[in-house]
């Protein structure tokens, strides 16, 4: 039995879907104003673990995720480099999928940039100043969170603070205040996008997108939403405003948030030099699948403490699972099944699948892992792996692997240790004919790949060097 935690009745609860057949599962996606950091990683990561965890359940699942490709953050940037919003977005949404991939995060069934929802967010801003919920002041139509009985319920606002009439316009603010809050903003320079609704021309403010896409592909209820935590008040908040006064039914079943990433225990800022976004790490030779291990590795629930040792550990852990698989498969083994190992591979399966049903404790299912490779390594040493062992974890750790996607790929490269020279010297051409051609993301791949087989790339003026680790 899954239990999750539920934001919105701070309880850990039993889940399944309310049909008992189709998880409709909504995430909030990235705003492409530029590369991802880790930070936002973390929650994608945890999302992805989630789909997988859900996937391995007798549920079908439709994952759907907005791209936020106009804010104010877009416009400005946009309108200062004198392009179009889909020219300025177009590359960093790339980005998102390929830094997605790298981290071995599968796509949602559905996403989408919000631009292609302008129509659906039209009609909820149509039907919000019909009912009442939507007010017009100069060009622009605001909230009326007073409207709104529930406002505040997911975050627990203290209502005192509420102020009747007090208006905000940025699509993002920090403030623990509840403010009326933007729907369709009139444009306030020439060059910004707008479009032409019944109440008149603008663009859509942030909070919209997620309601009208989230309710277009999903229904009014949802099973799921989940975020940052970072996204509970004001988006999320505004989410329910907006989707429940137009719907009178409950947006969300479970409201699910992964906490903050801090980076030497610090809040990440790039003043203070300890913000990274995933190509900042694949650059200095870090591998993605030792980030995607690290980030997972602490419950969604804790704060994670990024640092670069936690990440050196974490290849360490991974070269461990990499060395186990070798030797496994490199044994010669005797025929037949030893029950004590196949004891505990019972044991680290129960273990692996309670402590992800238990609220996704992915340090828990972790742990099993390496419970049961310590009895591989033991019985290796003394001789009492038998084959049909060999065959039975392998098998599971491939189910690991679509559960978690933490296993190494190329286990076999410490047999001819590791790579041999020509394989290498080819990856290394490929690599410098990519960045002749200037396809950086190709080039990060392969360093990626080479990194994976121990590997290091230093670009220096003379040119591409290799190294082994
Ligand atoms: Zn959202």
């Amino acid at each position: 039995m899954l239990k999750l935690t539920n934001t919105l009745t701070r309880t850990t609860d039993v889940f399944a879907p309310a049909d008992g057949a189709t998880v409709r599962m909504y995430a909030c996606g990235p705003t492409v104003y530029d590369f991802a950091h880790i930070g936002n990683f973390r929650s994608y990561v945890f999302e992805d673990v989630l789909r997988r965890h859900l996937r391995s359940k007798p549920w079908k699942l439709i994952h759907v995720m907005n791209i936020t490709d106009i804010d104010d953050k877009i416009i400005r940037r946009s309108v200062e480099l004198g392009i179009d919003i889909k020219t300025f977005t177009a590359p960093f949404t790339k980005a998102f999928f390929q830094d997605s991939e790298m981290l071995r995060i599968q796509r949602p069934d559905i996403i989408t940039p919000a631009t292609d929802y302008i129509p659906e967010m039209i009609v909820l801003v149509e039907q919000l100043l019909k009912s009442g919920h939507a007010y017009r002041e100069g060009d622009s139509i605001y909230y009326r969170i007073s409207s709104f009985p529930d406002y505040g319920r997911l975050s627990h606002l203290d209502k005192r603070e509420l102020k009747v009439g007090a208006r905000i316009d940025a699509d993002e603010y920090e403030k623990e205040q509840p403010n009326d809050f933007v729907l369709w903003k009139g444009p306030k320079d020439e060059k910004e996008p707008r479009w032409t609704a019944s109440f008149g021309t603008g663009r859509p403010g942030w909070h919209l997108e997620c309601s009208a896409m989230a309710m277009k592909n999903l229904g009014n209820t949802l099973d799921i939403h989940c975020g940052g935590v970072d996204n509970i008040f004001p988006h999320h908040e505004n989410e329910i405003a907006q989707s429940e006064a137009v719907s009178c039914q409950p947006f969300s079943r479970f409201w699910i948030h992964c906490e903050h990433l801090l980076v030497n225990n610090e809040k990440m800022s790039k003043s203070k030099g300890n913000f990274y976004t995933l190509r900042d790490l694949i650059e200095k030779g870090y591998n993605p699948l030792a980030i995607r291990y690290l980030l997972l590795s602490v419950q969604y629930r804790k704060q994670l403490n990024f640092t670069l040792e936690g990440l050196a550990s974490a290849q360490a852990s991974l070269d461990r699972i990499r060395e186990c698989i070798f030797r496994m498969k490199s044994s010669a083994l005797p025929e037949g099944c030893n029950p004590q190992l196949s004891a505990a591979l019972s044991t680290a399966m129960a273990q692996f699948e309670a402590g992800l049903d238990d609220d996704l404790n992915t340090a828990q299912a972790l742990g099993a892992i390496f419970v049961l490779i310590r009895e591989i390594n033991n019985a290796l040493t003394e001789s009492r792996l038998q084959v049909d062992n060999r065959n039975e974890i392998l098998h599971w750790l491939s189910m690991v692997d679509d559960r978690l996607a933490i296993i190494p790929s190329d286990t076999q490269q410490s047999q001819d240790a590791p790579g041999n020279d020509a394989e290498v010297e080819a990856l290394i051409a490929q690599r410098v004919a990519a960045r002749k051609n200037r396809d950086f993301a190709e080039s990060d791949r392969i360093r990626a790949k080479l990194n994976d087989i121990g590997i290091l790339v230093e670009d220096t003026r003379e040119g591409m060097k290799w190294r082994r680790k």
